[in-house]
């Protein structure tokens, strides 16, 4: 493992833990050229499965990204997002199994998701889910209605107030 300050290619392991209730593997490393320590993780891969047969890496910054469009104008932050991320690897990883069609990592975003700003869950379910008329979106509303508490934020209302009161046009 080559040294992050040397970039001497020799060290060896002074210490090695398991964390994460055995899922990964962390070790402290001391460089044997210019003797200064640093720490190596190991983890297992988790594959995800596409529909197509395809498989890739489960990659939290997919998942941000996914949920980024939805967040578009929302009161979410970009800590908010990684947090986000955290909890679906940790949810995925919990199911234990090495490999995990992309409709359960879709799943495991909606939850997390729903808690974090109730507009952008939409957004993303109904893409997810693939929302095609009103009546999939008031369904989905009255079972938000339903399920959960009060608005912990005012939604954003208009944009109307930021215009100017002057009217421009006054052609003849
Ligand atoms: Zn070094």
């Amino acid at each position: 493992m080559r040294c992050p300050f040397c970039k001497e290619d020799d060290s060896r392991v002074v210490d090695s833990r398991t964390t994460d209730e055995g899922a990964a593997i962390r070790r402290r490393r001391e460089c044997a050229s210019c003797g200064r320590r640093f720490t190596t993780a190991e983890n297992t891969v988790l594959i995800v499965a596409k529909r197509s047969g395809v498989q890739e890496p489960f990659s939290r910054a997919k998942v941000i990204g996914g949920v980024r469009k939805a967040c578009q104008g929302r009161p979410v932050s970009e800590d908010d997002l990684g947090r986000l991320a955290q909890r679906v690897e940790d949810a995925v990883r919990a199911a234990g199994i090495a490999e995990i069609p992309a409709m359960e990592v879709g799943l495991a975003i909606l939850g997390p998701l729903r808690e974090l700003d109730e507009v952008a869950y939409l957004r993303f379910a109904s893409v997810y889910r693939s929302f095609d008329n009103l009546e999939d979106f008031e369904a989905e509303i009255a079972l938000l209605r339903a399920e959960g508490e009060p608005l912990g934020q005012e939604p954003v209302n208009t944009k109307s107030n930021t215009r100017p009161t002057t009217k421009s046009s006054q052609s003849s």
